[in-house]
């Protein structure tokens, strides 16, 4: 029997599942609000700096293992670069100290018996505090775990969990915390090593995949966005795009893969987060000095990461809502002088822009975090996918693309 597969939302949750089904040779069409695919994860042509940027820098560690196996399947792969080695740079704008972190492959973490390679004043002892992370009781918050103090706090696990977590990491859910140290420092530097779309998402994450589902006769219709679900008692039976109205054979399936605001107007009775976190982050068209690393960490200042593009700097602040209000001026000529500071350029302003994502992540607190609903729902032939649902990771593209490849999983199965 002929089925399709109706995938709501092309962000990456929506590709990788659209993907997946579409590998095992299955009909799969793509429905997508927007005029493009990406979501959150995307690049536009920016007419003020008249260059292609993305909507946020994004940083991928060697260990997201979903998201290479995505990248692999669309032949991308290479399209992310990093250092040859797990290394995290760092400068300190109070001090102006700099040092960098260099993790060893394997996962017996000699590094941190190496002053030259560990954080500097943290002592080797200091690390094994953070065992008390990794499996933490249910509902805590890190700042309930562990000591949110102390120079390996602030020059190792602060920087890592704002970034991971999208949150002031004392607020932060232990649980996903956890899930971040695992699968990060507790793998060894083989799992750390910092991987950006140096050409852009667009070209790394989101075009490579639209070819392959275009080769594999996946339909993606953009602007064309779901506004309603037509529920029977096991099963939908409709999917309603205010002009057309779709009718969900024996054998079809949905996956509605939007975020959880949307998810919540479409499915009845559904959990989900309903708090968010802002990222902020700033384009500067300009080079950087040839010595500057790829990827800089920057503490005590507003800025918290700086990455060197071709042609360009850019800037992330995560749990950025405190400057969402800010006069865009403002924020650009705050944020410059610290850049300039840190790299040696003139501190005249070069032409900038300032994305603020206002919803970029859900509030990674316990309690938001128990909000998030399963791949699975009552209706056997709906299931839901999103870096919001409980895929036991915070909201990065790690988590989007676990979750599209389950969802596509379970509703194959469901669906046989
Ligand atoms: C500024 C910023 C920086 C980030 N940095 C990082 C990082 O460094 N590393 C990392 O791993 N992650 C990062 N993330 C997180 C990452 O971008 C997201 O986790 C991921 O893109 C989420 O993908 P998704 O498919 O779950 O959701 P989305 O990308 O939100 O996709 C949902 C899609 O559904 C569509 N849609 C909504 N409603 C409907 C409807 N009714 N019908 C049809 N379509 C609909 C939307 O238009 C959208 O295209 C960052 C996010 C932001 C915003």
């Amino acid at each position: 029997m002929t089925r399709t597969f109706h995938i709501i939302g092309a962000g990456l949750a929506g590709l990788s599942a659209a993907l997946a089904l579409s590998a095992r040779g299955e009909r799969v069409v793509v429905h997508e609000a927007t005029a493009f695919a990406g979501g959150r994860c995307r690049s536009y042509r920016d007419a003020t700096l008249g260059m292609v940027i993305d909507n946020g820098n994004h940083l991928l560690l060697s260990g997201n293992h979903a998201a290479l196996a995505y990248l692999r399947s669309i032949g991308a792969e290479q399209r992310l670069v990093g250092p040859p080695r797990a290394e995290f740079a760092f400068v300190d704008l109070a001090s102006r100290a700099r040092w960098t972190l260099r993790f060893n492959d394997g996962r017996l973490p000699w590094w941190i018996f190496d002053r030259g390679r560990r954080a500097p004043g943290t002592s080797a002892l200091d690390y094994f505090g953070l065992a008390k992370l990794l499996w933490p009781s249910p509902g805590k918050s890190v700042g309930e775990v562990i000591a949110c103090d102390g120079p390996l706090y602030q020059r190792l696990v602060e920087p890592l969990l704002l970034a991971a977590l999208n949150i002031d990491p004392p607020h932060g859910s232990a649980r996903l915390a956890s899930a971040v140290i695992r699968e990060t420092l507790g793998a060894g530097g083989r799992a750390c090593r910092p991987l950006i779309a140096r050409d852009g998402l667009g070209a790394t994450m989101i075009e490579p995949a639209l070819a392959a589902l275009q080769s594999r006769g996946v339909a993606v219709r953009l602007e064309h966005q779901l506004r309603g679900l037509r529920p029977g008692a096991e099963r939908i039976e409709a999917l309603d795009f205010g002009n057309e109205t779709i009718l969900l054979g024996a054998a079809d399936a949905a996956i509605v893969a939007v975020p959880p605001y949307a998810a919540a107007a479409l499915v009845e009775g559904l959990s989900v987060p309903t708090e968010f976190r802002a990222i902020v982050n700033a384009h500067f068209a300009i080079d950087a000095p040839a010595e500057q690393p790829p990827i800089l960490g920057v503490l005590n200042g507003m800025v918290q990461w700086i990455f060197a593009f071709p042609g360009r700097v850019s800037i992330t602040i995560s749990a950025g809502d405190r400057h969402l209000d800010t006069a865009r001026d403002i924020l650009a000529k705050t944020i410059w002088n610290e850049v300039a500071a840190v790299t040696g350029l003139p501190s005249t302003l070069p032409p900038w822009q300032i994305v603020r994502e206002r919803r970029a992540t859900f509030a990674a607190t316990p309690a938001q975090d128990a909000k998030r609903p399963g791949a699975a729902t009552r209706w056997r032939n709906l299931a839901l996918a999103g870096d919001w649902t409980d895929t036991g990771l915070p909201a990065t593209i790690e988590s989007a693309i676990r979750s599209g490849n389950r969802a596509a999983a379970l509703v194959a199965r469901q669906a046989a």
